[in-house]
């Protein structure tokens, strides 16, 4: 690199979104910026250096121990929520980069939809909005965004990441989806891009694991499709289940990419925020849309409600609300760190962000610590 390039700060981004974007894509420059004012970076994009601080973060690292569907104790195969964050910003990626809206900013936005999961998953999420239920409950989506405006630290005093407005308007969006206002076309990418990831790894996490069979999969339209264009029949189980998988994401990708390039041609040369306002949504074909709810409905059957998983999903329920009682009656067990929050956020709340922060295997060893030791000397939290 040339090192006038360095030298001259925000050109190389600004010139390098003009050529590759479209004009409907969110560009950099157009950005509203972050809560406190910085200067730009000499060749990181306001992004680019968005998806760096959110990667950097430990609530990031924690992800690798944060379960999806399936808990540790199933084995070391299925997903857990950092390998599906990374699938999730690999497809969102693809789309972003064929359709010619803004990667970088696709790539943050995929990077951090999942960063505020407590553990256990959805069980855990449920567990901590009862707990909290007097004091505003709990969501993963809203606990992303105290993540990083709040709780997470870079090397300055100030509180957060202080992440750009388009990318925690991003997070926000998630965080209440009944809203009727059409989302900016990055954000629905990695909407879209979730939903896929996580239908397709699902159905080969279950076949892997033993929760599902092929025979009951065969009831199922969009596999019925995957057989049509793939020789899915004519190939040995373990290839079977990969060609399957690969096949969903294909048929799902392509179908997304075909219609969304058929929403945007019509809409015709609008800029990111006229996108907005026109009402323009990204999204399947109707039958493609219909197929993917059967296998939703399906996975949620046979595979969410499955025994094998209520059984771990009870016991992982029951050590939670244990851990949240014991810490309201005894907060000095709590880190000086946490005990500081409950000063500005109140003693449940600061409870819920520790407990929430937790990986499943730090949670099953403060378990086992405050709660199984003290049992034999008569003391019971349930
Ligand atoms: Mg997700």
């Amino acid at each position: 690199m040339q090192e006038s390039n360095l030298s001259q700060p925000s050109t190389s981004w600004i010139q390098r979104e003009s050529v590759l974007l479209a004009c409907y894509a969110m560009h950099s420059k157009d950005s509203l910026g972050r809560t406190r004012l910085e200067p730009e970076h000499p060749y990181r994009s306001p992004f680019q250096r968005d998806r760096d601080r959110i990667v950097h973060s430990s609530a990031f690292r924690r992800l690798s121990g944060k379960m999806q569907v399936f808990t540790g104790d199933m084995g070391d195969y299925h997903r857990t929520r950092l390998t599906h964050t990374h699938e999730v910003a690999s497809l969102a990626r693809t789309i972003g980069r064929t359709l010619r809206l803004n990667e970088d900013l696709i790539e943050a936005m995929a990077l951090l939809h999942d960063i505020g999961h407590p553990p256990y998953g959805h069980c855990g999420e449920d567990v901590l909005d009862e707990c909290l239920k007097e004091h505003g409950g709990f969501s993963h989506n809203q606990f992303a965004i105290d993540l990083v405006t709040k709780i997470e630290q870079r090397y300055t005093q100030e509180p957060g990441l202080n992440l750009t407005y388009e990318v925690l308007s991003g997070q926000q969006f998630r965080s209440h989806k009944q809203t009727a206002q059409t989302q900016m076309l990055e954000i629905q990418v990695v909407d879209a891009a979730d939903s896929i990831a996580y239908d397709s790894h699902d159905v080969d996490d279950a076949l892997k694991l033993g929760l599902l069979d092929w025979e009951q999969l065969d009831r199922l339209e969009l596999v019925c499709r995957a057989k049509r264009s793939a020789p899915l029949d004519h190939i040995e189980p373990p290839l079977r289940r990969a060609m399957l998988v690969h096949t969903l994401l294909d048929l799902q990708m392509a179908d997304f990419l075909k219609h969304s390039s058929d929403e945007l041609k019509q809409a015709g040369r609008l800029t990111s925020k006229q996108m907005q306002d026109a009402g323009v949504m990204l999204g399947m074909s109707p039958t493609l849309e219909q197929e993917k709810l059967q296998l939703e409905e399906f996975l949620f059957e046979q595979v969410y409600r499955h025994e094998r998983l209520t059984e771990v999903r009870d016991r992982a329920a029951v050590r939670l609300k244990q851990l949240y009682r014991y810490l309201s009656i005894h907060p000095e067990k709590l880190p000086p760190r946490v005990q500081q929050w409950s000063e500005p956020w109140g003693l449940p709340k600061a409870i819920g962000a520790y407990l929430a922060g937790m990986t499943d295997r730090f949670c099953d060893d403060q378990y086992l610590q405050l709660i199984e030791m003290g049992r034999p000397y008569g003391i019971d939290w349930s």
